[in-house]
């Protein structure tokens, strides 16, 4: 078993290069503009990701989590790490200094995050969901329901869930059947079954605050009749203290590939007659409620995707640095000679990394959008946080399965065996393109709500500022880098005019070509990073400041993106005008 060393250099590159952090604290203000701050808050986060929670990943994979007597038990390491992670304040980074959090940019706690998911996924995505859950309450809820739970949430002393997907419905939500009905004194009663609900039940936190989407009696049919609730664990009383146990439980586990640490729970609501409920938001508001958070939820499973690939390639490198197989020059070699290996790892840096500037990139256009009040700016910042949001969710997590399964590859037959841990991020990262929306859903949603549906216009103004950024490449002297992204973002203009004009006469042919149109547009997005970061680099080299090799290195791997993967984008265009003309 190889360790996990957090990037933290790449980590805070990617920020001030890519997702120009700088800007954005300015615009921020208060402790984000403070640079040693932010310097000191990553690098402590580093360590808490490869001391103590990197070592309990393991322990979640072997030992999984059991439920025994309607008790679900966990790793003990899961409780050391959980200590630590609430004792550090990091799960109230980027929340509001009113309900006790810190008041930093997402885009902050995401790059934090990053550590945290590389480290130990299985345990990081409890906190991915309670932070889906506290961004509900802070949108949807009542000034009571924010006073009452949020506090704890935001300390991460109590933990939340997201309660969707039934046995009949999945992807489907309109075929939900999960009833609430009023209970008279302001609460509703909620009866019914959920699947698949990750950590719906365990001991590391005080009380769970479930988020449970169901029907009111009478409700419109389909999606406009659903409602969101909340519904506790434990009720809690006017003082706070925690009451009663609520009418809901674990009915089992799910065994399952991957994520094994992660408990995700069949959940009985109501089996005694009813769980108490409180509704959020408006009656058969309840959809709307959550795709307020499932925005954020979707870019956080995308950050988990480039978090699987960049642990995996860490691995493949160490594996392939120590075993000797075949000779050069007569010399007896360790593998990373092999240029076939090379390229092997070549390709798993240069994706991470694209990766990880489209993530980042993308969640400070929220963060500008929270800021920029009503001005013109933020509307667009915000409708290209919406149009990417698919791509980087369905782009960085294939991505991660595909790296991970690379890094099995590097590792030869010992990838196949459990001992190196490179099984276990590929059996991991399996789940990424799967939950909280497929990436097949993102690809409709990406031709759909975010191109057809304003004929391509949020489209139209990343692909300009795209070419402004290939045309500041070529001022720069970087003219490969800058034909190449030049060249792909060509084609995904073809590709976009051709779903934007389509749709309506025949949205079949563009529903059958989305996946292929969202790995076009990840291709292209993913190389216009690098090209950002090749010149982030030279300017930076020219300017004398940075480690020489290491800025040569970000240059280095934006070539080897234009010629390994750049060219992709025209089979990828190609591949839709066959079937166009088909
Ligand atoms: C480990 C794990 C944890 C999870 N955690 C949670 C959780 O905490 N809370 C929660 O609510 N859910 C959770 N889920 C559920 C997850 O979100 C669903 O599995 C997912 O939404 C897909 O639904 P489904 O499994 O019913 O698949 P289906 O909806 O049956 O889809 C099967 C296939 O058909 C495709 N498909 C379905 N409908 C369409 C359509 N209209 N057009 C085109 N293609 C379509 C899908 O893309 C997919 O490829 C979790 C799942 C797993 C595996």
């Amino acid at each position: 078993m190889t360790a996990y060393a957090a990037p933290v250099d790449d980590i805070r590159f990617a920020l001030d290069a890519q997702a120009r952090f700088g800007d954005l604290a300015r615009l921020w203000g208060g402790a984000a503009e403070d640079g040693e701050l932010v310097g000191a808050l990553l690098a402590e986060a580093g360590r808490l990701a490869g001391e103590v929670l990197a070592p309990a990943n393991r322990d979640g994979d072997l030992e999984g989590a059991t439920l025994e007597n309607g008790v679900v038990r966990l790793p003990e390491s899961f409780r050391k790490a959980h200590d630590a992670y609430v004792a550090g304040g990091w799960n109230g980074l980027s929340f509001p200094e009113a309900h006790g959090g810190q008041g930093l940019p997402w885009t902050l706690a995401m790059a934090v995050s990053e550590m945290f998911e590389s480290a130990n996924m299985a345990f990081s995505v409890g906190a991915l969901l309670t932070k889906g859950a506290i961004e509900l309450l802070l949108r949807h809820g009542t000034e009571e329901q924010k006073r009452t739970y949020l506090p704890n949430m935001v300390a991460g002393v109590w933990s939340g869930t997201m309660n969707l997907t039934e046995p009949g419905a999945g992807t489907d939500l309109a075929r939900l059947a999960t009833r609430a009905e009023r209970a008279g004194d302001g609460a509703y009663r909620v009866v019914g079954q959920k699947i698949f609900i990750t950590y719906g039940e365990h001991e590391l936190t005080g009380n769970i605050v479930h988020m449970v989407l169901a029907r009111l009696p009478g409700a419109p049919d389909g999606v406009k009749g659903v409602s969101l609730f909340l519904v506790p664990k434990y009720l809690v009383k006017p003082d706070g203290a925690l009451g009663e146990r609520n009418d809901l439980r674990a009915v089992s586990l799910e065994r399952k590939l991957g994520v094994k640490g992660s408990p995700t729970c069949v959940m009985a609501y109501g089996d005694g007659g009813g769980a108490t409920g409180f509704l959020v938001g408006e009656e058969h508001g309840g959809l709307a409620c959550m795709f307020t958070m499932m925005n954020n939820a979707r870019l956080a499973v995308g950050l988990q995707g480039l978090a699987i690939g960049e642990r995996a390639r860490q691995a493949a490198a160490a594996h392939a640095a120590g075993r000797v197989q075949g000779a050069r020059g007569g010399r007896a070699v360790t593998i990373d000679n092999h240029p076939d290996v090379r390229r092997m790892l070549a390709w798993m840096k240069a994706r991470t990394e694209a990766a990880r500037g489209l993530v980042y990139w993308t969640a400070a256009r929220f963060d500008r959008a929270e800021r920029g009040g009503g001005s013109d700016e933020a509307a667009r910042d915000r409708a290209l946080f919406e149009l990417l949001t698919p791509v980087v969710k369905s782009w960085a997590t294939d991505g991660g399965v595909q790296i991970a399964s690379e890094a099995v590859q590097v590792h030869g037959g010992a990838g196949f065996i459990e001992e190196t841990g490179a099984a276990q991020h590929y059996r991991d990262a399996r789940v990424l393109p799967i939950y909280e929306g497929t990436n097949g859903v993102q690809a409709i949603d990406l031709v759909g709500r975010k191109i057809a549906r304003d004929r391509g216009a949020a489209a139209r103004v990343l692909f300009d500022a795209i070419a402004a950024d290939a045309d500041a490449a070529r001022a720069a002297g970087e003219t490969g880098l800058a034909e190449a992204v030049s060249s792909g973002l060509d084609r995904l203009r073809g590709a976009t005019q051709w779903v934007a004009g389509t749709m309506a006469a025949d949205r079949d042919a563009v529903l059958a070509q989305a996946t292929t149109y969202q790995r076009l547009f990840g291709t292209v997005a993913g190389g216009w990073q690098l090209l950002r970061q090749a010149v982030a680099a030279k300017r930076l080299r020219e300017e004398g400041r940075g480690d020489p090799a290491f800025l040569e290195a970000k240059s280095e791997t934006a070539r080897f993106y234009m010629a390994e993967d750049m060219p992709l984008a025209g089979a990828l265009a190609r591949t839709i005008a066959n079937a166009s003309r088909a």
